[in-house]
């Protein structure tokens, strides 16, 4: 395939915008070569500037859980935007969203509507400071909460793909205050607890880790990380950007039976559109302005079409339960063939997954945290997105992501997809 189009309007948009993206991992820097340029996209395809139709494995990094263009939620926003795009005042439509996440989602009454993961975790962070006054926060190495600067320690996703996991701008005393922790490894956390007495406000976490690849929780962890909270009065948040409303209707709060007291969510809940949240019991939540002391604000949260397409998105999830069973379905047939091609070639590597969520690591031992997720050869993964992208497949272009499943995908896809692998497994060693 010729990304010939790509390339030009990559070199233009490099001379306006810093980099050329207005997100780092757009860029193809950990893996080299040009980004793609994206026309339009329908299901589970995306179309780019050079007319190449591509399978989508990233899916906007999650969103699109019902594929691209998805009917109902481009009907709403259409007909939303015919009748005034923000008023900066209160919709109904606000309170319908809310209704509706609130009875999806386990442990949560209350919910605040935002403009993206970061705003949702930066204010759920605020929030737990000002209800416990306490200024310390528990964080993974490897796991990302977005750019705000108290995560930017040794975080996942693009902050380790560009070897930066401590961003020059993210001050000595901000940093002072994010107290780092190994992923799956609850031992050290307690030690955390017990240099750090009556000073941790929460425990930040996404349950299932999504930006060092993925990475599950192992079992317990997340239990122990709720009595370890319960025992030294701090609030466990979970991270739920990428797994709300993907690992099941109620997250992985519902997935595996443990409460946070203050979820926060992005990507799916947005059906697409800027949008994040974050939610929890009656009396966190009130604690936020206009009701509590916590300062929170936004011009565009709420707004008519972002709110319009969320609620589609979430209304359809509600409706057909057999989405997550689908997509269980899907993802572990195509964990399967790829498995039986990679086997062929005697490459090492490892495949994580829960649910729809997905990641191939060329690391022969098992992937369970920040360190054996950068064990991973790199020089390998590079000719694997590389030869898809040459098949049309179109997978996050770093090793420390995840793929993303969608509902649109059908068993000719996956089954093409292993195909491609096939052909590009014999060229990897
Ligand atoms: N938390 C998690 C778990 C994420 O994966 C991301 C983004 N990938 C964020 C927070 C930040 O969200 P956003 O990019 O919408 O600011």
């Amino acid at each position: 395939m010729l990304y010939q189009r790509s390339s030009r309007l990559f070199a233009e948009a490099s001379q306006v915008i810093p980099g050329g993206v207005n997100s780092p991992v757009r860029a193809f820097k950990a893996v080299g070569g040009t980004p793609i340029f994206i026309k339009e996209a329908k299901g589970p395809y995306l179309y780019d500037e050079d007319d190449n139709r591509l399978i989508d494995y990233i899916n906007s990094w999650g969103p699109m859980i019902l594929g691209h263009a998805y009917g109902p939620v481009v009907n709403a926003v259409i007909e939303r935007a015919k009748k005034g795009t923000s008023f900066g005042a209160p919709t109904a439509l606000e309170t319908e969203i809310a209704t509706l996440a609130v009875a999806m989602v386990p442990n949560i009454d209350k919910i605040r509507f935002v403009n993206s993961g970061t705003e949702a975790c930066m204010s759920a962070v605020r929030l737990a400071r000002g209800y416990t006054k306490r200024d310390k926060i528990i964080k993974f190495a490897g796991c990302y909460h977005g750019h705000s600067d108290s995560f930017l320690i040794q975080a996942g996703s693009g902050a380790v793909t560009f070897g930066t996991p401590n961003s020059p701008g993210v001050t000595q005393g901000t940093a002072q205050d994010t107290l780092l922790a190994k992923y799956n490894d609850l031992d050290n956390v307690a030690a955390l607890f017990k240099a750090n007495p009556n000073s941790v406000a929460a425990i930040i976490i996404e349950p299932v880790a999504g930006n060092m690849g993925c990475i599950p929780p192992s079992k317990g962890f997340l239990e122990g990380l709720r009595s370890l909270c319960d025992a030294n009065g701090t609030l466990l948040i979970f991270d739920e950007v990428m797994t709300g409303f993907r690992l099941a209707k109620g997250g992985a709060q519902e997935l595996f039976g443990v409460k946070a007291d203050i979820v926060t969510f992005g990507k799916v809940i947005g059906g697409g559109l800027p949008v994040g949240a974050f939610a929890g019991r009656h009396e966190i939540m009130d604690y936020l302005a206009p009701s509590g002391p916590v300062y929170q604000a936004g011009t565009l949260s709420g707004n008519p079409l972002a709110m319009a397409a969320g609620l589609e998105m979430l209304k359809a999830l509600n409706t057909d339960s057999a989405i997550y069973q689908r997509l269980d379905e899907k993802t572990t047939y195509l964990e399967k063939g790829i498995r039986e091609k990679l086997d062929t070639t005697g490459v090492v590597y490892t495949i994580n997954r829960v649910g729809s969520m997905i990641s191939v690591h060329f690391d022969a031992t098992p992937v369970t945290d920040f360190s054996t997720a950068a064990n991973g050869d790199n020089e390998t993964f590079k000719k694997f997105f590389h030869g898809l992208l040459q098949e049309g497949v179109y997978i996050a272009p770093s090793a420390y992501e995840t793929w993303f499943i969608t509902d649109a995908l059908t068993y000719e896809d996956i089954d093409y997809t292993i195909e491609a692998v096939g052909k590009v497994a014999n060229n990897l060693k």
